[in-house]
Formats: C-alpha cells, structure tokens, sequence
C-alpha cells in the first residue's frame, strides 16, 4: 500500500512497558490483557513480542485465542469472559485455554464438564458487571472444586483509576472477606490499581493499557509513570497550499483562517481511526513540531495547521499519536479514553514492526 497512513509498532516499548509493570508488581504473575487484538496492536504480533516473559495472556472469546494457538504461541490464555455458548468448551479443551466463571450458566456448564481446565472465578464486588456475589464464594467454589483442577480468585475494581477512591479500599475488603478461607491464587489488579492499589497486587496483575505505554491515570502522564508508546499512527502531507485570510477550510467551514497562511492535507481521516471529534486545536507532529487540527476530520484526510512548520512539504511526517504526541492527548481533545482510540486501530492503517 502507497497510501502513507501507518502504525509502527514497537516491540522494545511493549517489552520495556512489561519490565515496568514486574517493578511495580514485583510479587505478582502477569496476566497481560490482549482482548480487541491487543487493544488495537495486533494480538499475534504482541504475544510474540512478549513472549515467555508473561505468565498468561487474557483474551475475550475463544476465536481471539485460536488466533493465538494458530499462531503457535503455547502461553496459558484465559478466556475473561469465559464460554458464551456450552459447545465451547470443546474448543476450551482442544486448544488448552482457561476460563473465567462468572454466572450461573458457565457455573453448571463447568460443574459437569470433566476436563480439568484451570478455572478463574470472577466475584462481583462492587463494579456491577461480572461476577458471583461475595455472599456465594463458598457455594461456587465447592461447586467447581475437584482433584486436579486448579481454581484462582479473581474481581475488578470499579474506579482504581482514582487515587484513594473508598469503593476502592470496600471492593478489595469484601473481595478479601469473601475469600479467606477459600484456596486459590488470587488476582484483582488492573493497570490502574498497580500503579495506584500496591495492596491489590497479590498473586496475579492484569495489566492491559500500561503494557501499551499509555497513561490509565489522568493525572499522570505515560512519561512519569516510565511507560514508553508501543505504538505511533503516522501519515505524511498529501497537498501544502496557503488560505487566505478570511477562507474557511474543510467541511462545514467551521475554521475561518485569521490570517493568510499554509495549512496542510494529511492521509489519515477517521476510517483509519481518527476520531472524529477531535476539532480545532488538537494536537498533531509535522516534521516533529507540534502544531493543531484545523477543521472537521474527513474520512480520509484532515487538515492541519502549518504556521509552525512554514516550510513543510508535500511528503514530510505527520504524527498523530504515539512516540512525542501521547495518545492520551488526543482522547481528552476527543472527549473520549485512549483505550477507544488504540482499539480502532485495526480499520484501515497498514501495520509495521520495528525490527527487534
Ligand atoms: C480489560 C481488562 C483488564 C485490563 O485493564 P487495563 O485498564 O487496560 O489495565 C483487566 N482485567 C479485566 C477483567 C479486563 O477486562
């Protein structure tokens, strides 16, 4: 593809973002989040570059993990929503997958399945999505209880993202109480409560946007926490052309210039990702110096601003997000979370790995 709209990944980052992760966590077995295709980067690339340095890899529904096995890689991977339909465990069985428990139909489901399938069962402690009720531990676990299968703890905090929130400090408490006389490694901590809940570490983390190189926290950026961009979304300049004072650009003519001045046509719209409620003023890199959107995002182009950049060419590299230009950035100018960005990676840009 000659189009030059691209999203290099990199592999040093994911890995270096893992070593970060072990120094935060030193104590605890990563289970590192890779649903919606590794959150935009591409599920089979990121198990590579991760390889035997994590413990497990937790996906969303069996074809992700086959995706995985058909790949080769031989990691545990857990299915974080477990089966959605009793003929999959069959496929749980031939492609040795675990599976989180988390309602009553998955508990008949593996309370009469005889494989022993290593089993993460989810309490629902506060956040009001999945999981048993705390006031059940002993029911669900002696159900699923039997020689030779191994069964691990699991909840998920609602707001771990907000530094000393009390339904932080409750969920674990009841999550604890809940379990204590219960065998079992337990697990709870997602990206944000590493960083901020160091008493959630236990056994296991789950780490998903830290291990991106993305900031969970608003409050502190991916740089401060030592985590460094997996990924950076590129394009280049497609037209470079002066408006005159008063000319309205892009649809809508929602951006008036206020002066004569260059402005720039970059290949990225929003079928390749862009959101398209980034308006005026957010940020994007040409030639590496920041500048701002202009106008309303198209599906194919967007324009920018090249005041600060007077001398850019048709051709010349536009970031919009990732290594100097945080995602992060983009979803607050979008009013949205960068979670949503990375996964809407997938639609259009061609991918490319900086070799290792
Ligand atoms: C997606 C997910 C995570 C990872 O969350 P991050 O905020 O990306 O670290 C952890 N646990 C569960 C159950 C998840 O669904």
């Amino acid at each position: 593809m000659t189009r030059p709209a691209r999203a290099i990944f990199n592999p040093a980052a994911l890995r270096a973002n893992l070593q970060t992760v072990r120094r935060a966590a030193p104590g605890s077995r990563i289970l590192a989040i890779v649903k919606a295709d590794a959150y935009g980067h591409g599920v089979v690339r990121v198990a590579r570059a991760l390889g035997e340095d994590v413990d497990a890899l937790g996906v969303a529904c069996v074809e992700e993990a086959v995706a995985l096995r058909e790949a080769g890689i031989s990691r545990p991977i857990v299915l974080l929503e477990g089966p959605f339909e009793a003929r999959e465990l069959s496929a749980i069985v031939v492609h040795d997958l675990e599976s989180v428990v988390h309602n009553e139909q998955q508990l008949a489901w593996f309370t009469r399945h005889d494989a022993n399938t290593t089993l993460w069962i989810k309490f629902d402690t506060g956040m009001h999505r999945l999981g048993f009720a705390p006031a059940d531990a002993t029911r669900v676990v002696g159900a699923l209880q039997r020689p030779g299968r191994e069964l691990r703890l699991m909840t998920h905090f609602a707001s771990a993202h907000l530094a000393g929130d009390a339904s932080v400090t409750a969920q674990q408490q009841d999550f604890d109480a809940a379990v204590k006389a219960l065998p079992g490694a337990r697990c709870i901590a997602n990206s944000s409560a590493i960083l901020n809940w160091p008493q959630s570490h236990t056994d296991w983390v789950r780490p998903g946007l830290m291990l991106y190189g993305v900031s969970p926290l608003a409050e502190r950026s991916a740089s401060d926490l030592g985590l460094r961009p997996a990924l950076t979304v590129t394009s280049a300049l497609i037209a470079v052309k002066t408006v005159p004072a008063g000319g309205a650009v892009g649809y809508g003519q929602s951006y008036r210039c206020p002066e004569t001045m260059p402005i720039g046509i970059v290949a990225f719209g929003y079928a390749d990702g862009y959101p398209r409620h980034a308006a005026t003023g957010t940020p994007v890199l040409v030639n590496g110096v920041r500048t701002q959107v202009l106008g309303e995002v198209t599906m194919d182009m967007m324009m920018v601003d090249l005041r600060p950049v007077p001398n850019a060419q048709i051709g010349d590299a536009v970031v919009l997000w990732g290594e100097g230009l945080p995602v992060e950035e983009i979803a607050r100018a979008a009013a949205t979370i960068p979670y949503e960005l990375l996964c809407r990676m997938r639609m259009r840009a061609q991918f490319v790995e900086i070799p290792a």
